[in-house]
């Protein structure tokens, strides 16, 4: 069976991050992973935070009655920067499953990165970690204004390495790659044609 266009896209998005990626010195992936330390410190912090308050209720309304609504949908959105991410944290045996996956998932009616035990990105996407339904948000927030107020501090921390109406990571990390020659349609960085105006936008004017 041929593989799914979205599943090309992430296939060959990820082929080639690994291919550069191995011929890298090692000061030059260190580099790279000094980079994403502050995002990588914000992700530890979002996953404390659902571990506290949130995960308790997913695991009630979802993952008890296996329905884990956030992950039944396909076609999830990947910016390409939250493949670096996930690919300069993940061991070889946890990336060797999603270009499985990748490769041999047809079925369409669940995220092609949920696996038996759950999703198989070391590093989430961001779309998916900041994500909160309805019921979550009403359940946890409703008369609770210091834990409402916590998330948003979460949403205004998001958009310093995502929002580009400034220099942020989720761009630089996609630069560093056209440098060297690469181009990938999940580079929504250059090829959104939202975010290319926030960019000129945010340009001082001549
Ligand atoms: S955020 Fe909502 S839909 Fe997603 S796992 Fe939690 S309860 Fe389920
Ligand atoms: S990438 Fe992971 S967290 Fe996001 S929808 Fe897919 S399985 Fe769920």
């Amino acid at each position: 069976m041929n593989i799914t266009p979205y599943n090309k896209e992430q296939l060959d998005t990820m082929l080639f991050i690994i291919d550069y990626m191995e011929s890298l010195s090692v000061s030059q992936l260190d580099e790279l992973r000094n980079k994403i330390t502050d995002y990588l410190a914000f992700r530890k912090d979002v996953s404390a935070f659902f571990e506290r308050h949130l995960n308790i209720i997913c695991m009630r309304k979802c993952y008890e009655s296996k329905l884990s609504a956030c992950c039944t949908r396909e076609g999830i959105i990947t910016f390409f920067a939250d493949m670096v991410v996930n690919v300069l944290c993940s061991a070889p045996v946890r990336r060797n499953q999603i270009i499985h996956a990748l490769k041999n998932n047809h079925s369409g009616n669940k995220c092609v990165y949920l696996g038996e035990q759950g999703c198989m990105w070391q590093v989430k996407p961001i779309v998916c970690e900041m994500f909160l339904c309805d019921s979550v948000i009403n359940e946890a927030f409703s008369g609770n204004n210091g834990l409402k107020e916590e998330w948003e501090k979460f949403r205004r921390q998001e958009k310093q390495f995502k929002w580009p109406d400034k220099p942020v990571l989720f761009d630089e990390l996609e630069t560093i790659f056209i440098q060297q020659g690469f181009s990938s349609p999940l580079m929504y960085f250059h090829n959104s044609p939202g975010l290319m105006r926030i960019k000129k936008q945010s340009l001082p004017k001549a």
